[in-house]
């Protein structure tokens, strides 16, 4: 039996992740925990995994307290650059019994979305992407968006392709997008939304779309579920639910 806690239970997400976790005959719901509450209380709880679906603000000082205390911890929390996986991994070496999954994706579609676009980005002169998202979310671009970005950015670095061309002299601020790695993100936020992301690819000729809808948030618990099961039997920073997979 896996000891579960949740830390942004009352969250969209944390809600969605409490069910699943009682719903589960191999796991245990041992805290549903949101703002205010202490995380002191998980010490000597016998919590083998913490989930956490907090905010970006949020995410880095509960890391720090539960990587120190010994928890594993599977993480939706989105907002992550290369300086926070850099102290997380930081964090992780001292404490290596401890096994930590970064996720900027539970869906097991967006994670598939994410490798195509991969494979895709080494052949094409072009590669832009749109998210959309529900209006409450906080952070902008999302964490999917980013790290399919990086992926591609990557991909297009291994390939040797050539900066892709725009002839834009003149423009609106953010009328372009914002770029991560190479690679132009536009965000889209309107109620009535949930998750979704396109990846718009051109050649000579063609055009390529890979579109990605998470259309309930029930679609991102699988993958949260297949975290928790596989966080406990690896030790140090997993990044990217493929890894798992
Ligand atoms: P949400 O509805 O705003 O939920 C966040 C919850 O965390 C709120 O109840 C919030 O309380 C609580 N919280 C804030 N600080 C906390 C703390 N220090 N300790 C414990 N709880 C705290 O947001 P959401 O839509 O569930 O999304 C949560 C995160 O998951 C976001 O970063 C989002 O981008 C991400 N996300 C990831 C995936 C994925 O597949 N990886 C999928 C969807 C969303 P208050 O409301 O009182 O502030």
């Amino acid at each position: 039996m896996i000891n579960v806690a949740v830390l942004g239970a009352q969250g969209r997400m944390g809600a969605q992740v409490v069910k699943s976790v009682e719903a589960d005959s191999g796991m245990s719901l041992i805290a549903a925990l949101d703002l205010g509450d202490s995380l002191e209380q998980l010490i000597g709880s016998g919590t083998h995994v913490v989930v956490d679906f907090t905010t970006p603000d949020a995410v880095m000082s509960n890391l720090d307290f539960l990587i120190n205390n010994g928890m594993n911890v599977v993480v939706g929390t989105t907002g992550f650059d290369d300086a926070k996986l850099a102290i997380i991994k930081k964090l992780c070496a001292a404490n290596p019994s401890v096994g930590v999954l970064i996720a900027p994706n539970f869906a097991i579609g967006a994670v598939l979305m994410m490798e195509f676009a991969t494979k895709a980005a080494q052949y094409f002169e072009s590669a832009e992407i749109i998210e959309l998202h529900h209006p409450d979310k906080v952070d902008a671009p999302s964490g999917t968006a980013s790290r399919t970005a990086q992926l591609m950015t990557d991909a297009r670095k291994s390939a040797g392709l050539a900066p892709m061309p725009d002839a834009t002299t003149t423009s609106l601020e953010g009328a372009r997008g914002s770029l991560v790695g190479d690679i132009p993100v536009h965000s889209v936020r309107a109620r009535g939304l949930v998750a979704h992301q396109e990846v718009i690819f051109g050649g000579l000729g063609e055009t390529l779309t890979i579109r990605h809808d998470s259309i309930d948030r029930a679609g991102f618990m699988p993958g949260v579920l297949l975290g928790i099961r596989k966080v406990i039997s690896v030790s140090g920073l997993t990044h990217g639910l493929d890894k798992f997979m």
